[in-house]
């Protein structure tokens, strides 16, 4: 297993994650995001909202008014269809622009937020998520089994996220044609933590390894629904805690998923120490 640089001694955390950029450009580039280019989003939105109900009352005022059966003819399909229609397709546009904005801003927002190192009781927090998807999973008869897991060093809320979206991908492509297993292992390997997220689903063809970690990139967009950025996102988490992730997978096998983290960290140069 190719693990990343052995931490000899505790790791030192690097400020940011948003290297080559000024952080002046990176304000500007936010402030378009989520002014410039969402304003104009949420109008639409609204307007769309606005034709709808007009769109309604018209319909309400034809079924009421007398006219002839020619007019009606005429009238009836844009009222019923083609208005609406319209309004569904615009609003489909706005709400993706809308979805990869809120995507585009999460990840540059991971980039710059300071990481809350400490030390993480891994059974309990895997236990935390896992209580939080029990109803999916046994909706769905998933067998889940997790192994007693090695603390490691890491920011609660960030490390929580990354292994949510990891156990929410394995039940969200599990095979349908064959009961569901789902096993979550721990190890240590020299310094470092390694969990392994383990499922029976439909697997990921070898080429499609390095680019399942694209932003809003999906293979199985009819398994489930999804934005195509769980991925990108747990892989900039690892990264700001100088892991990596790794996968191994095999079409109709399954797939593992690994994340490596840090066993101990030296965090003096952030304010205080640990050891
Ligand atoms: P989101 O996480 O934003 O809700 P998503 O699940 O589609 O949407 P990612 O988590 O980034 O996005 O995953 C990217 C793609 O990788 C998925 O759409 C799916 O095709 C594939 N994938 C991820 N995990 C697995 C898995 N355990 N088994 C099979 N395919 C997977
Ligand atoms: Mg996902």
């Amino acid at each position: 297993m190719d693990t990343p640089n052995h931490p000899d001694k505790p790791l030192s955390p690097q400020a940011g994650g948003t290297q080559g950029v000024l952080p002046e450009d990176m304000e500007t580039l936010m402030h378009v995001i989520s002014h410039d280019l969402r304003a104009p989003i949420v109008t639409i939105q609204g307007f769309c909202q606005e034709l709808t109900m007009a769109c309604d009352r018209l319909k309400t005022l034809f079924e009421e008014e007398a006219m002839s059966d020619a007019v009606r003819d005429h009238i009836n399909p844009l009222v019923t269809q083609d208005i609406p229609e319209a309004v569904r397709f615009i609003r489909a546009g706005a709400d993706s622009v809308n979805t990869v904005t809120s995507g585009i801003l999460r990840l540059i927002r991971l980039g710059q937020m300071d990481i809350q190192w400490e030390r993480l009781d891994m059974n309990q927090l895997m236990m935390g998520i896992v209580s939080s998807l029990e109803f999916q999973l046994k909706k769905k008869g998933v067998v889940l089994q997790i192994q007693d897991l090695p603390d490691c060093m890491g920011d609660e809320v960030l490390v929580t996220q990354v292994f949510a979206n990891l156990i929410d991908n394995a039940q969200k492509y599990l095979d349908p044609s064959r009961p569901g297993e789902i096993t979550i292992a721990g190890f240590i390997v020299k310094g470092w933590a390694v969990y392994a997220i383990s499922d029976n689903g439909i697997g990921i063809p070898s080429e499609q390894h390095a680019t399942i970690f694209r932003v809003f990139n999906r293979l199985s967009p009819q398994q489930g629904k999804g934005d195509g950025l769980g991925l990108a996102i747990v892989q900039r988490i690892i990264h700001r805690h100088q892991g990596k992730i790794e996968v191994e997978s095999a079409p109709g096998s399954g797939t593992t998923f690994r994340v490596f983290l840090p066993r101990a960290i030296d965090v003096e140069e952030g304010g205080h120490h640990e050891s």
